[in-house]
């Protein structure tokens, strides 16, 4: 235990949810040891392969009241703690608050126009108005580079992004010096093999023991009946289209959204497999998502593709989150295809659990936070 430090939790896995986890806990006093088979700067797993956008309002199509309401805490929380973040570090993280829009081809206008239905019959009442019916002249004003390409689109103003690419480096930087202050390490290239209260075992046969064992392993982790469902997503730069905000296509085989990034380059997604292959992306995955987003604009046929990734986002069989302990270990999990949307409002649940098991004040809840 570090200088200061009130009690000592390990973490096994170091993605989204365990990088963030470890943040905060760090920053409250308590020391963390971060235990993870990847190294610190390998991006192959679901929050370094993700477009990370914060569409509450869209997911509602796989999603419910619960996870809207974690998903609107999250974004009130998201530009709290990436100010945190910067003054703890000096690193920028973009975060972008601007909504995002949904178009369709002409034949497709009819599954447009489900998608909007449904969006709406899940939103509470009060939030209805908030999805916005776009016709052509409405959405070039949005998005110049799509004028006279739809003639339909649906316009989600409360929705945003954060660069993933380089909310990772910041949070690594942060939970480095966390440990040098408050004590703990974080364990690179070790597989855990088996979590229990008070002890992580390693695949190479060593323990090691804390007050908080949580498991964020995502796929891999000791919850029962969690399972990857396969994500592939393409980085295209093409300077040539400016697009600003994150632009969903609506068509009837697979979903295609576009995602800007600072410096002309688009995360381009993403494919949704129930398989449990982390292999490379296959080429009809390839062919679908290029194509598709050929059909949004013909510029992009000249972009470059600079990665194609593929990585398995961690789900449960109601497509709910987890924070919840199980024979003595705490679980935060089941963040499936909206860990960025709802992490925020979770760790904070997770921080308010332990802090006092550990002897500390638990931060403040956020207003109108679940
Ligand atoms: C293609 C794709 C697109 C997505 N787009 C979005 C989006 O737009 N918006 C959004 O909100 N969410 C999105 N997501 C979802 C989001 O990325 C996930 O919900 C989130 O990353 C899950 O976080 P996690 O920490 O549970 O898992 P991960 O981020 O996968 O982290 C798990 C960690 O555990 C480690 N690990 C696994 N096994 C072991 C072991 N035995 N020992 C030690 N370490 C281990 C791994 O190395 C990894 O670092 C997307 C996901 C994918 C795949």
């Amino acid at each position: 235990m570090g200088s200061g430090s009130v009690g000592t939790v390990a973490i096994a896995g170091a993605g989204l949810a365990g990088r963030l986890l470890a943040w905060r806990l760090l920053r409250a006093g308590v020391a963390v040891t971060l235990i993870d088979a990847r190294g610190r700067d390998d991006r192959d797993h679901a929050a370094g392969v993700a477009a990370a956008m914060l569409a509450p309002y869209a997911e509602l199509v796989v999603s419910d009241a619960h996870l809207f309401a974690l998903g609107e805490a999250s974004l009130a929380l998201w530009p709290r703690w990436l100010a945190e973040l910067r003054g703890q570090t000096g690193m920028e993280v973009d975060f972008h608050h601007a909504g995002s829009l949904v178009v369709a081809h002409a034949p497709d206008h009819p599954g447009l126009a489900h998608y909007a239905d449904l969006i709406r019959y899940r939103l509470p009442v009060g939030k209805r108005g908030e999805v916005r019916d776009l016709d052509a002249s409405a959405l070039a004003a949005l998005e110049p580079e799509l004028a006279g390409r739809f003639a339909r689109g649906l316009w989600l103003p409360q929705e945003g992004q954060v660069d993933n690419a380089q909310l990772l480096p910041a949070l690594e930087q942060a939970i480095v010096q966390g440990m040098a202050r408050v004590g703990g390490q974080w364990l690179q290239h070790t597989v855990v093999e088996a979590v229990e209260a008070h002890a992580v075992h390693t695949a190479a046969g060593a323990s090691l023991s804390a007050d908080v064992v949580v498991d964020c392993r995502g796929v891999r982790a000791q919850w029962p009946g969690v399972r990857g469902v396969r994500g592939e997503v393409l980085t295209v730069t093409c300077p040539q289209v400016r697009i600003s905000r994150p632009v969903r296509l609506i068509h009837p085989r697979y979903m295609l959204y576009i995602v800007p990034r600072r410096e002309g380059r688009y995360i381009i997604g993403a494919t949704e497999l129930e398989s449990q292959d982390e292999g490379p992306i296959t080429v009809r995955s390839m062919l679908e998502l290029a194509s598709a987003l050929y059909s949004v604009h013909p510029a992009f046929g000249e972009g470059r593709i600079v990665r194609a990734a593929a990585s398995l986002r961690p789900a449960t069989d109601d497509h709910q989150p987890v924070w919840a302990q199980q024979h003595g270990v705490w679980h935060l999990n089941g963040l499936y295809r909206h860990g960025f949307l709802v992490a925020p409002a979770l760790v904070q649940q997770a921080e308010n659990t332990l802090l006092p098991l550990l002897g500390q004040v638990a931060a403040p809840a956020l207003e109108g936070a679940p």
